[in-house]
This record gives structure tokens, C-alpha cells and sequence, in this order.
């Protein structure tokens, strides 16, 4: 309440209350924001922008694959997120480069942290792809050798899901992918592509989903597990004793049923910094009954708020604090993205990142249109009014 936040240079340099603020710093150009709320800007630190959505959603050819992809973001932009954790996966129809999606973004007013990784998927023969070898499809055997292994260690900004420990459905039929969950690695096997990344200083993530691929991503150490459906309160237990991250997808992302809010609700209740994550672009799983949807259009990070709310309203009735519970989508986020020294949070010292709005984003609203000011860096990028 009568709370300033005073800005320069693009970064917050100073935090408190209006009247004093004021006094603080005369003559100061001021946006009166008075009858709305100011939070952190959002963070999804898993998407599929880039490589993945653009011909899902457009007509594209190689030619303009890169302008959807710019496009997509805008909308991400507009739904009130200034830093997005993409995937770059390898993919029959990409031939581009990770600095070809580096350079695509590079000047647009939002930050993004690529994840390299390979990928399988659970056709009836088992399709791999790395994002070294782009579009040309690998073996079982090349998603374990090491110089592979190295390359892709190398790219990655942050942990993603580096690995796909069972294989996805991607946004498939069940149908089409009947191998999918199926686990592709032994625990050797993961324990040696987790060595070659932290020997390389990388923290490493995978997509992981069901006891027995959980249980191996616990013993063989990795440090962030994407989805992680279908976690069992034991293995939630081991996981906060290992200090591991959590990336939640409530609406979907593998061949189980996603977080419900409940599941959501016991990895807070055990301490674990969870993230909430939309993984778009993806149909809605069909089990998914907390969320609003119908039918199986994909769906994209416009929908972060709508579906972090039902778990944040949980939380709130079990008397969590606010700001702990807008973290799922801010701050715990920019902590995967190991951004946390520059936004997440509205702190003296880092990056201008915020939202006006017309109240606490998943708290109390879900439509992007409640959004009414996008800020990056200081700059108003977003304005609805
Ligand atoms: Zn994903």
C-alpha cells in the first residue's frame, strides 16, 4: 500500500514508501500507477517458443519460421513475461543453429536462456534428435556419447530439460506415440551425462515424469526435474534432502497425468522452491480437470497465470504467504534460469522488470488483459490503457 518503486538506468534503485520516496528524489518524473498493483514481471522458464511452436501454429516455411517465432514472443511479452527458459531440442524441420535462435531474439525486449537438449519421442520406433545435430536424427547409442553429450553441455545456459529420461509424446495422439514414458536410459547411463555436465560447470536438468524415471533422476543427480508428474511424497522428501529444483507443468508435458494443484501443494508444504512452468506450446492433458480447458488446442505462455491459479489460491488457503506464492512464477524461476541476481524480484539493485496490473497475477487475476503496463529494463514495452 502507497508503495514507490524509483527507477534509473533501467534498474530499481530504490524501494518503499511514496511519501518518503518522494522526498527523496525531487523533481523526478513520475508514472502514477495508484489504483493498480505493482509485481515482478513473469518468468516461464520452460518453453517451446522458438523451434517448436512456430509451424505448429503458423503456415511457415524455413523462410519466415524465425518471424513467427518473434511473433510467438510478443505474445509472451503481452501476457506479462520479460524472460522466458526456451528449449532448444533438434527437429526434422530446423536446420537453424543455436545462434541463429540466439540471434533471432537478441534485440527484442525480453530476456531468454536457452536450454540445449536432446529429445526422444515415443513413436513405435523411438525418435531421437539432439540440438547439435539439429535435423538429422540420432541413435540411442550417439544420445550417450560423450563428445555429443559435451557439445550440448557446452550451449546450455541453464538447466531445461536437457534430457528426456522417458521418452514424450510430444503433442502427439496417444495413438501415435504408444512407446511414450517409456524409460530410454539405464541409471549408468544418466550418471554419466549428469558427470559430463558438472564437470563442465553446468547444472543439469531433464524431463521426467513417473516413480521409476524420478527415482532415477534422483540417484543419478540431477539438479532440476521438469514435471516430475506423478512424484511420490517419499521421493518429494529425497528430493528436498538433495536440494533439488522442481519445474511444475500443470497443463501437461508428458504421458502422465501433470502437477495438480494438491501435488503442488506438497512440494511447498515440503520446502521445495517450485517453479511453475507452461512448457507451451501444448494441448491441455485431458486429465487435467483444475483447468478451465476444452478440447485440445495448443496453448500458450499466455496462459501461465490461468494455470498457476488454482494452485495459488490452494496455497493461499493454507495461509502461505503472498509474495512466497507468486514466487512459483517469478522469482523461483529466475533462480532456474540462474538469473536471480538480475530480476525476479522488486529489489533496489536489479533489473526494472514489472508489472502494473489490475491485481496479484494467478492471485487475483488470469486474464492477460488485467495486465496494463509491461516494464524490461524501465522501459514501457507493453501499455493496454
Ligand atoms: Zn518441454
Amino acid at each position: 500500500m502507497d508503495g514507490a518503486i524509483a527507477v534509473s538506468n533501467g534498474k530499481i534503485t530504490a524501494v518503499g514508501n511514496w511519501d518518503l520516496l518522494k522526498q527523496q528524489s525531487p523533481g523526478i518524473e513520475v508514472i502514477d500507477c495508484s489504483d493498480k498493483v505493482i509485481t515482478p514481471s513473469l518468468v516461464d522458464c520452460h518453453t517451446h517458443l522458438l523451434e517448436f511452436a512456430p509451424s505448429s501454429l503458423h503456415p511457415v516455411t524455413p523462410e519466415t519460421h524465425l518471424l513467427a517465432g518473434k511473433a510467438i514472443m510478443l505474445q509472451a511479452l503481452s501476457s506479462g513475461i520479460t524472460a522466458l527458459g526456451e528449449q532448444i531440442c533438434g527437429h526434422p524441420l530446423c536446420e537453424f543453429s543455436l545462434e541463429d535462435y540466439r540471434n533471432a531474439v537478441a534485440d527484442l525486449p525480453l530476456d531468454v536462456s536457452f536450454a540445449t537438449t536432446s529429445i526422444s519421442i515415443g513413436f513405435e520406433e523411438l525418435a531421437h534428435f539432439t540440438s547439435v545435430t539439429r535435423s538429422r536424427p540420432v541413435t540411442q547409442a550417439e544420445l550417450v556419447q560423450p563428445l555429443i553429450v559435451s557439445e550440448i553441455a557446452k550451449s546450455s545456459d541453464y538447466p531445461g530439460e536437457n534430457i528426456f529420461i522417458n521418452a514424450t509424446p510430444a503433442n502427439f495422439t496417444a495413438k501415435e506415440v504408444p512407446r511414450a514414458g517409456e524409460v530410454v536410459y539405464s541409471l549408468d547411463e544418466l550418471k554419466g551425462i549428469v558427470t559430463i555436465f558438472h564437470r563442465l560447470g553446468k547444472r543439469i536438468g531433464c524431463h521426467v515424469a513417473g516413480e521409476k524415471g524420478i527415482q532415477l533422476a534422483l540417484e543419478a543427480g540431477f539438479d532440476v526435474l521438469h514435471h516430475a508428474h506423478g512424484i511420490t511424497s517419499k521421493q518429494l522428501h529425497y528430493a528436498k534432502e538433495l536440494e533439488v529444483d522442481f519445474v511444475a507443468t500443470p497443463m501437461g508435458g508428458t504421458h502422465l497425468r501433470p502437477n495438480s494443484p494438491k501435488e503442488i501443494l506438497a512440494a511447498f508444504e515440503k520446502g521445495i522452491p517450485i517453479s511453475i512452468s507452461t512448457d507451451a506450446y501444448l494441448p491441455p492433458h485431458p486429465e487435467a480437470f483444475w483447468l478451465p480447458f476444452v478440447g485440445n488446442t495448443l496453448k500458450g505462455p499466455d496462459m501461465l497465470m490461468l494455470i498457476s491459479q488454482p494452485s495459488m489460491l490452494l496455497l493461499k488457503t493454507h495461509g502461505y504467504d503472498e509474495n512466497e506464492i507468486l514466487a512459483m512464477i517469478t522469482a523461483n524461476p529466475a533462480n532456474i534460469l540462474g538469473k536471480e541476481a538480475c530480476f525476479g524480484r522488486i529489489e533496489p539493485g536489479l533489473e526494472a522488470n514489472f508489472l502494473v496490473a489490475e491485481g496479484v497475477p494467478g492471485l487475483e487475476i488470469s486474464d492477460i488483459k488485467q495486465i496494463m503496463k509491461v516494464f524490461f529494463k524501465g522501459k514501457k514495452v507493453i501499455d493496454r490503457e
